[in-house]
């Protein structure tokens, strides 16, 4: 058994080589990268794509999972070895069902469409993305059914990104989400919006990125296995554990975009930094889903970051760092500012009580254009009607309406963003949790200090990295299954004190 393990180990190895050098040439492209290097890149990402992809559907991958049954279930199931066969076993099965000519079909077709994309969106051009977007729909209904037995067609993507999850379970979730979020966001969009004027100055880029450093240096971000780069629209990524990277976009004239992008890029790299460094190369050596992904960048970014504790320290080191702009502006008018709740049309720039609104509109148009009930044509109208419903006005174009994330133009239709919403639920039931387990981490916030909070989170859930299913994963730390009442409490409290609900 044993040769066989490290057999399989190897060759493990290998895919997570070649995934890593696509990564950082990924990397590259959205960071350092001259334009024109655009087109190459895009066949060197294609071709180490396709490498990967070889390697890890090769029929002695299959073989050696199959030699190593027996050894698996006389192993405790939560061991490292066990749950490396049964998640390699599960990545494995569903990679060899889809067809190498169907992922590179649908490679050449999602780069050919974000490229088209990156001109359109700027010349509010719906027109020409739709072509585009009707094939990624039927490629994205393609790819469903190579995984037959499916109740609805986006379940197979959506357990790409969430396993476990179907349609109809996270349908019903965000069905009793949305029935509390939206009177909570009207009560609060019908009295008058916090005054932000304080954040709307001149802030200089290089005092913004040395605080946005210090920031994430309290939260434990580790300087020697990461690093922070500028790009257009912040990620995180990594090649190895000891490589953990974020982006952020600073704006000079906001505040909030650049400082709130690092806090949620640095909570997402916690997490992968924080994963033990024995399973390094193998299929468990990064987050277990997309929910639980967003889960800690939420809760860094939102539940630490935009919290009173958390600026009751940092404000005055921030007033030092903006004497002009800041110095006369009281603390309790910059906690207003920031956690400003306002109808407006951009996701990513949407406030905590609004974000999830944004997202679970999206969600529910991929059920439909999946299903065929809404046909691409049809897409921007429904996008107005569904967002004046759900938030009150209406997109005034497309360019900030339906063309705004690149998700449905870089990747398929259905998965992409249920994982958004999931990460808000979860990341309040996880700091819930946290909370009740240390009750000293509200006042070691207060003094800037966050370790209790992240050694607690390591333990739990960072250092298992994909070894546990978010559903066992929730179970194991929380004591119960994903519920949005932790979360909701936590809207209630803080907005209720904000706006007087
Ligand atoms: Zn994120």
């Amino acid at each position: 058994m044993e040769a066989e393990l490290q057999e399989l180990k190897r060759r493990l190895l290998e895919v997570d080589d070649l995934e890593s050098a696509a990564s950082l040439l990924s990397w590259d492209q959205t960071t350092y990268m001259p334009p024109g290097g655009a087109a190459a890149r895009g066949r060197q990402l294609a071709t180490l794509g396709e490498l990967a992809h070889q390697k890890l559907v090769d029929p002695e991958i299959g073989r050696l999972l199959d030699a190593l049954r027996p050894h698996q279930e006389a192993l405790p199931p939560d061991s490292d070895d066990a749950s490396l066969i049964r998640v390699t076993r599960r990545d494995y099965e569903k990679a060899i069902k889809i067809p190498p000519s169907f992922m590179a079909q649908l490679s050449r077709h999602t780069a050919a469409s974000y490229q088209a994309w990156t001109v359109a969106r700027p010349a509010d051009d719906f027109a020409a993305m739709r072509p585009y977007l009707e094939t990624t729909v039927e490629l994205s209904r393609q790819m469903a059914d190579f995984f037959p037995g499916y109740e609805h067609i986006a379940d197979p993507l959506i357990d790409f990104a969430d396993e476990g999850l179907t349609a109809a379970t996270v349908r019903a979730l965000f069905s009793d989400l949305r029935e509390q979020l939206v009177p909570i966001a009207r009560a609060i969009t019908g009295q008058p919006p916090a005054d932000d004027t304080s954040l709307r100055q001149h802030f200089p880029e290089g005092q913004q990125w040395a605080f946005g450093l210090d920031a994430i240096r309290r939260f434990g971000y580790d300087f020697n296995r990461g690093r922070q780069d500028k790009t257009h629209h912040p990620f995180t990524t990594k090649f190895s554990l000891g490589d953990v990277r974020i982006t952020t976009r600073v704006a000079e004239h906001d505040l909030r975009e650049g400082l709130f992008a690092t806090l949620h890029e640095a909570g997402h790299a916690l997490y992968e930094q924080g994963i033990r460094g024995d399973l390094e190369g193998t299929p468990l050596a990064r987050g277990t889903s997309s929910g639980v992904h967003e889960s800690q960048s939420r809760l860094w970014e939102n539940l630490v970051g935009r919290s009173r504790p958390f600026w009751t320290f940092f404000y005055p080191r921030l007033q030092a760092t903006f004497p002009e702009q800041l110095g006369a502006v009281p603390l309790d008018t910059f906690y207003r500012a920031i956690n400003k709740v306002e109808r407006s049309l951009i996701r990513v720039e949407a406030d905590e009580v609004t974000y999830n609104l944004h997202v679970m509109l999206r969600f529910d148009f991929e059920l439909a254009l999946l299903e065929g009930k809404l046909a691409v044509r049809d897409l921007p109208e429904a996008w107005r009607e569904r967002f004046q419903a759900d938030l009150g006005i209406t997109p005034p174009d497309d360019r900030d309406g339906v063309l705004q994330d690149i998700h449905w133009y870089g990747g398929p239709v259905g998965g992409a963003f249920q994982g958004y919403t999931l990460g808000n639920v979860m990341g309040a039931q996880f700091f819930a949790t946290a909370l009740d387990a240390r009750p000293e981490i509200a006042g070691e916030i207060e003094a800037g200090r966050l370790d209790t909070l992240r050694a607690w989170l390591t333990e739990r859930v960072y250092q298992h990295g994909r070894k546990f299913t978010t559903a066992e994963l929730l179970q194991r730390v929380t004591g119960g299954p994903l519920r949005i009442e932790p979360y909701i409490a936590y809207l209630r409290r803080k907005y209720g004190e904000l706006y007087r609900l």
